[in-house]
């Protein structure tokens, strides 16, 4: 897989790219990400990027000319381009997982107060924000959408963590994870995770990852198919029960 991330600031987004495991994913060629100075593709002794927007109101707007010249310029067949917008839909593991099956992502960050709407209306095929909030720039959401895009490319993930057992892949967040030593300063590993009955195990897990989602994220578990006893779990912890959490 390519992705090309389009930025006013590339010194901003190649330090993150070349640490740990997004480093290790590139050096062993399982993706190909390359920065593109968006300056490369302004035109004029100055280069301009930016300008007043069209109607007043304060600030600067990315112009269209150099973001429709990168993209003509780095697309191939079946590129995706995508422009990182707060008002775009929200970034989400499943959209991770749909943008992981592309070729090739062109992810466009913008600044200022923002981008030319011409961007969004004819030169991205996608438009996304990676929470309700506002930052200065793309370049952080451009990272963000390739951290996550790229531990679910094949190869990436090894030993380290299976994709599918995380928080969301299920539906559910992930149980309490814990390691050595089994005690600490009072605190014990929960007996079972040291018992090496994996039906066991399983169990636990299924039943805590079921607590932690219906207590923190409750709107989640609408999405996930629960057995009928799983079902009925969730029907105890609504009338104030805590059952088969302890084991
Ligand atoms: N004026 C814009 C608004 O109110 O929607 C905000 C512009 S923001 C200061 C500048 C750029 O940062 C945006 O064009 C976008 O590329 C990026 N950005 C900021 N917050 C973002 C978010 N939550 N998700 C994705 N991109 C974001």
């Amino acid at each position: 897989m390519r992705i090309d991330i389009v930025t006013l600031f590339p010194g901003m987004v190649e330090p993150v790219l070349g640490a740990s495991m997004l480093g290790r994913a590139r050096t062993r060629g399982l993706v190909d990400i390359r920065v593109v100075n968006l300056r490369d593709y302004a035109e004029g002794k100055h280069r301009i990027t930016d300008d007043y927007q069209f109607g007043g109101g304060g600030g600067m707007v990315l112009k269209p000319e150099p973001l429709f010249a990168a993209v003509h310029a780095l697309s191939t067949e079946g590129a995706r381009v995508v422009l990182l917008d707060p008002r775009g839909r929200t970034f989400t593991q499943k959209v991770a997982a749909e943008l992981a099956g592309a070729t090739h992502l062109i992810l466009l960050a913008g600044r200022y107060e923002g981008v030319d709407a011409r961007v969004s209306e004819r030169l991205a095929h996608d438009s996304i924000s990676i929470g309700d909030y506002v930052l200065t720039g793309g370049e952080l959401p451009a990272l963000v959408v390739t951290d996550a895009i790229v531990r679910l490319l094949p190869g990436v993930l090894g030993a380290e963590g299976a994709a599918e057992r995380e928080s969301f892949s299920s539906g559910l967040l992930e149980p309490p994870q814990y390691t050595r030593p089994e005690e600490f300063e009072g605190a014990r590993v929960p007996a079972v995770l040291l018992s090496g009955d994996h039906a066991r195990i399983a169990r636990w897990r299924r039943v805590q990852a079921l607590w932690l989602t219906w207590r923190t994220r409750p709107e989640l578990l609408k999405d996930v198919d629960l057995t009928s006893d799983e079902q009925r779990l969730v029907e105890r912890f609504e009338r104030g029960e805590r059952p088969e959490l302890t084991e």
